[in-house]
């Protein structure tokens, strides 16, 4: 696995390139990710950049976790190609001005406390797209709003790829797999399952009762381009933690919570 730590050091690709952008910390959604570039590109792109863009004034920027040696061992087992590292300078120097705004998709639920957030996202995405040329790239349904804003990016920007999104991998416990898992104590930990059990009943009236007590940003039915999601945002500590399950496919079907990081249906 080649590592790209300036734009001038990426390959020049003429194969299949599939793209995977993420800010690190690798986990088994992550990986699974990486698996779907593998299964349907010649090459595979991850983009490890913890973009200052999407975080908020008063958000964890400075303390997200960060390892860069672990990640890009994971990603070569993980049959990664290339793994691009840009520094904060080079994605966005001095004089840095055009942003990306979704509109109104960007504003509501994520969008509403996190203001900025998306387009945040949507321009980094942009540069990277513009940066890799990619085919195809991998988004996870745990991040189902900002699936949702790269598809409106796609399309209102006459973009030349595809974008692919992966179902939610959760732990053996039903928490959906997250970097900011890690700022969890064990305690806080058992407090934060509320969230996936209180979603997998599918029910929004449900889930706010099963949520009614934790620091909650929001619970709510979205729609989504046509994907109607159960959505939920709640602090647990000092930790924001988000989540969702899809509401189409009927609840005797256990496959709609996701998956095991062991790749079993839950
Ligand atoms: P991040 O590094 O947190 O920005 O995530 C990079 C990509 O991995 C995003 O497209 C996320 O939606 C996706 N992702 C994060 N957690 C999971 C998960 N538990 N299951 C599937 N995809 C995920």
């Amino acid at each position: 696995m080649k590592i790209a730590r300036t734009i001038a050091e990426l390959p020049r690709l003429s194969d299949s390139v599939g793209l995977v952008p993420t800010m690190g910390a690798f986990h088994a959604g992550h990986l699974a990710l990486f698996e779907a570039a593998r299964q349907e590109n010649d090459v595979v792109v991850a983009s490890l950049f913890v973009n200052p863009a999407q975080f908020g004034e008063r958000e964890d920027l400075e303390r997200y976790p960060r390892d860069e040696e672990r990640d890009a061992e994971l990603a070569e087992e993980a049959g990664v190609d290339v793994l691009f590292t840009p520094s904060p300078e080079e994605m966005y120097p001095e004089g840095y001005a055009t942003w990306v705004d979704v509109g109104e998709l960007g504003r509501k639920l994520e969008g509403e406390f996190r203001p900025g957030h998306f387009r945040g996202v949507a321009t980094v995405c942009l540069k990277l797209f513009n940066i890799v040329r990619p085919d195809r790239a991998y988004f996870g349904q745990k991040d189902a709003q900002q699936a949702a804003v790269i598809k409106q990016l796609v399309r209102d920007l006459n973009l030349d790829l595809e974008i692919r999104v992966v179902p939610t991998v959760r732990d053996d416990d039903g928490l959906a797999l997250s970097s900011r898992n890690a700022y969890l104590s064990p305690e806080e930990r058992e407090t934060a399952l509320a969230l996936p059990r209180a979603l997998a009943t599918g029910d929004l009236g449900r889930a706010r009762e099963l949520l009614a007590g934790l620091d909650i940003d929001y619970v709510e039915e979205a729609n989504f381009n046509g994907q109607r999601v159960l959505a939920a945002a709640v602090r647990v500590g000092k930790t924001r933690l988000i989540d969702n399950v899809v509401l189409e496919i009927p609840c005797q079907d256990s496959s709609w919570l996701g998956r095991t990081n062991k790749g079993e249906p839950k």
